[in-house]
């Protein structure tokens, strides 16, 4: 079932040094390590293969991602059953996660089939127009080249090895290079047989898919710098994220480095709102906050109140909420570890109040609930950084200045959510311009947890939600960091990319 190997341009390739995955129980497997020679070969096999992938149409590449959800899903059980065991995830969450890989593979084909992120443009020539004759213009998005894509550790499907990036990239028509995650090299080690198939099914090059599993830094950093490598894709920490970042920006030809880092995902809960059903919404934010041990870059560990009794009343009923939740496998030691410690930091903050101090250690995370006044945490920018897992912060504000001073203190999100009712419209409206300038996706009276895939998802926002706020890593929109518009002057049709030639002219002359 597995290889425990490097999938480099249709060849399964070993190596001497190896190292094992973390199950939640039971014997690792083990897997080759990553070396910076195979980067090399997996970027130079991606550049070879862009010359036919990369100029084959939209309907080859539709048939080609669909096979990929075929395949993946003929894998089925094989994924859920690894998944479990690396991960900790639960059999139902991996079923659906799974769903959700493949739905949006097929998203993309349907996406493709449309035509419309070609953004097709035609200003026809005007040879008599005086002073000067126009001449015929086309404009096209075409894709950029070889893509690299960070696996997460959080969506060992969704976000991974055939995830949103590789997904998105592959549809562009960008030939990819993943360098999967250490926390699940099983789940990555299954899906890259499930591309392999189709890319063989669909005959396309092999160079188009390449995986590299982890075990060296020196990998991730050598994918990044590689000059064949044109851009890419990644979900982790602020700190990891950062610093390739910044390689991306140093390199002698500098690249778009598309990441998603971190986020508090605040939650605004307005007067009507939380005197209406103050405790419904505590309840709802319990549950959201801990789901999958509340290792979800959309968890939203914030939530603004009015001070007062009913603020009082809220945070009671959170913290009864959150009390019987019990201990929860995390991903990796080292995600468990990073929680215990953000939990430490934020417990140990001057004007913070432990509400709920469960007791969690070991690969365990058990819910924590804090709460701070905006004075404090205004003067406390520490405050607004991610603790990821399942840890939640109640800030009380005195009045409007304050909410209007705590929303404006916020850094870069990917989503802010407003719970509120008719009588809340006008705190409502006050926040919004502020709110669409802090985070990519606003929503209310719900919870982010749940990110839709689809035309008009936005799962970005700016720094540190993302690297790159103009973008977005999750539906059919991602597929524009892969691309870029050439324009074509006087081009014969003949010559012209078939998905262009076939276009009928949009713009008549004037
Ligand atoms: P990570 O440590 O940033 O690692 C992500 C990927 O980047 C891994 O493949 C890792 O390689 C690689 N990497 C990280 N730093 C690197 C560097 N300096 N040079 C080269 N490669 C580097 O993230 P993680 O392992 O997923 O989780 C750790 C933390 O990330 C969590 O505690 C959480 O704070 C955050 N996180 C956030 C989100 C979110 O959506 N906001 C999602 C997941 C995780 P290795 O595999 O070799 O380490």
């Amino acid at each position: 079932m597995l290889t425990g190997k490097h999938l480099i341009a249709g060849q399964w390739v070993g190596g001497d040094a190896t190292f094992g995955n973390e199950p939640v129980s039971g014997a690792p497997d083990s897997f080759a390590v990553g070396t910076v020679a195979l980067v090399d070969q997996a970027a130079k096999a991606a550049e070879e293969a862009f010359w036919s992938y990369g100029y084959s149409t939209s309907a080859t590449r539709a048939k080609f991602l669909r096979e990929i959800a075929k395949e993946i899903d003929g894998r089925g059980d094989d994924l859920t059953t690894m998944g479990v065991k690396e991960t900790g995830l639960h059999e139902a969450r991996l079923n659906g996660e799974r769903g959700r890989t493949t739905g949006q593979l097929n998203l993309f084909a349907d996406h493709l089939e449309a035509g419309a992120y070609l953004d097709r443009r035609h200003d026809e020539a005007l040879p008599d127009r005086a002073p000067l004759p126009r001449p015929d213009l086309r404009l096209m998005q075409r894709p950029i080249g070889p893509v690299a894509v960070f696996g997460a550790s959080n969506f060992p499907l969704a976000f991974s090895t055939a995830g949103g990036d590789t997904a998105s990239a592959l549809a562009a028509g960008c030939p990819v290079v993943v360098k999967g995650h250490s926390a699940h090299p099983g789940v990555s080690d299954i899906v890259a047989q499930a591309i392999d198939a189709a890319i063989k099914t669909c005959g396309i090059h092999p160079g188009v898919f390449s995986q590299i599993q982890g075990g060296n830094r020196a990998v991730g950093q050598a994918v990044v710098q590689h000059p064949l490598i044109k851009a890419v894709g990644f979900t982790g920490s602020l700190g990891g994220g950062r610093a390739l970042f910044d390689l991306c920006a140093q390199r002698p030809e500098p690249i778009p480095f598309f990441g998603e880092l971190g986020s508090v995902n605040p939650m605004f809960i307005l007067d009507g709102a939380l005197s209406a059903r103050g405790a419904e919404i505590a309840a709802g934010w319990a549950g959201s906050l801990t789901m999958g041990a509340g290792q979800f870059c959309t968890n939203p560990g914030v939530a603004v109140v009015t001070a007062g009794a009913e603020a009082d009343s809220f945070v009671a009923a959170a913290r009864e909420a959150l009390k019987p939740i019990g201990a929860q496998t995390m991903l990796t030691d080292g995600i468990a570890s990073a929680f215990h410690q953000g939990r430490d930091r934020i417990a140990a903050s001057e004007g913070v109040q432990s509400v709920l101090t469960t007791t969690c250690d070991l690969r365990h995370a058990t819910p924590y609930l804090f709460a701070t006044t905006a004075m404090d945490w205004l003067a406390n920018e520490e405050l607004g950084e991610e603790v990821f897992g399942p840890l939640g912060m109640v800030v009380t504000v005195a009045d409007d200045v304050e909410r209007i001073a705590v929303a404006k203190s916020l850094q870069g999100q990917l989503t802010c959510t407003l719970h509120m009712d008719d009588a809340d419209t006008e705190t409502g409206r006050a926040l919004m311009p502020i709110l669409e300038r802090k985070a990519g996706r606003i929503l209310a009276n719900g919870f982010p947890t749940g990110v839709e895939v689809c035309d008009t998802m936005v799962h970005g926002g700016p720094y540190p939600a993302s690297t790159n706020f103009g973008a977005t890593s999750v539906g059919t929109m991602a597929i524009r960091r892969f691309l870029r518009p050439v324009s074509y002057q006087n081009i014969p049709t003949d010559i012209l990319p078939e998905d262009l030639a076939c276009e009928q002219p949009r713009r008549q002359p004037e």
